[in-house]
């Protein structure tokens, strides 16, 4: 990725756009923090959701946040196993239980409700969904699959970094089917800017800060119950004597990439004069 013409960029937001680096490392390592989710994060819908992924906060890190929960009683439970290794879940003693007992019996209905209760990984990231009525800044909350794919995009040298503001690129993920049958593809968009409009590149700088100060600190959305208020929700399941089937859990599918579209240099130029604007938009966005 040519680093050279995003100086002005980088001054202004103090992040060009998320941690390859880091990428790399958490594809290696997988992802190891977490918890759960509350109903507020913006799910994918099933059809086509033009989304603009945007980047970290802290340069240092990836643009997404990797959490995990049980499905429980109808509701979001953090695990608490993510919040800290060393930490004790009730949901997941629980859930080992149930296993065990599947190991024990060969039932296949005890492993199902056993899978149920386990922790499932989610992860939620600061975007921009692309509306007819406009465009809005929320959290959006995936599933394994299209995390992965997002993540093999920017990892893609024919793309690059595409949460950065300037060079970076939409994407639609489309959506299609229901519950287990559920399936994602990722759509690489071409190259564009987060907002505005090219030929104004003031007002566009001044967007893009907009639409960048919204962003969340996505570690600090995620809460996770005390080990009483996880027992509660345990007791609760074990009295209801109903399982807690999570038909509202994403359970992405492979995904691919459908469709892509090479990089132009025709928008170089406009590309140079914006990032000259953002400097001066900077420096106005100070008083
Ligand atoms: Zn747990």
């Amino acid at each position: 990725m040519a680093k050279g013409n995003t100086k002005g960029l980088e001054e202004l937001f103090g992040s060009k756009g998320s941690s390859l680096d880091k990428l790399k490392e958490l594809k290696e390592r997988g992802d190891r923090v977490g918890g759960g989710s509350s109903g507020n994060y913006f799910k994918l819908t099933e059809g086509t959701t033009e989304v603009r992924i945007l980047p970290a906060i802290n340069d240092e890190d990836a643009f997404y946040y990797a959490t995990a929960y049980h499905y429980v009683n109808n509701k979001y439970v953090y695990c608490r196993k993510y919040l800290d290794e060393d930490a004790s879940c009730p949901v997941c003693s629980h859930a080992s239980k149930i296993w065990k007992k599947y190991k024990d019996t060969g039932d296949e209905r005890i492993a199902e409700e056993a899978k149920s209760l386990f922790a499932k990984q989610q992860f939620i990231y600061n975007a921009l969904v692309r509306n007819q009525e406009g465009d809005k800044v929320v959290v959006l909350q995936t599933g394994k699959g299209v995390k992965d794919d997002l993540i093999g995009v920017c990892l893609d040298d024919n793309y690059g970094d595409i949460t950065n503001p300037v060079k970076g690129r939409d994407v639609g993920v489309r959506r299609k089917g229901k519950g287990k049958a559920t399936s994602y593809q990722i759509m690489v968009r071409d190259r564009s800017i987060l907002a505005g409009d090219e030929n104004d590149p003031k007002e566009a700088a001044e967007l893009i800060s907009a639409i960048l100060e919204k962003r969340k600190v996505l570690h600090e959305l995620v809460k996770y119950p005390t080990e009483e208020e996880a027992e509660k929700e345990v007791k609760k399941y074990l009295d209801a004597d109903a399982n807690g089937e999570s038909e509202d859990s994403p359970t992405p599918r492979k995904s691919t990439i459908t469709e892509t579209t090479e990089d132009s240099d025709e928008d170089k130029d406009t590309f140079d004069e914006i990032e000259k604007q953002l400097s001066a938009a900077k420096k106005k966005r100070g008083k």
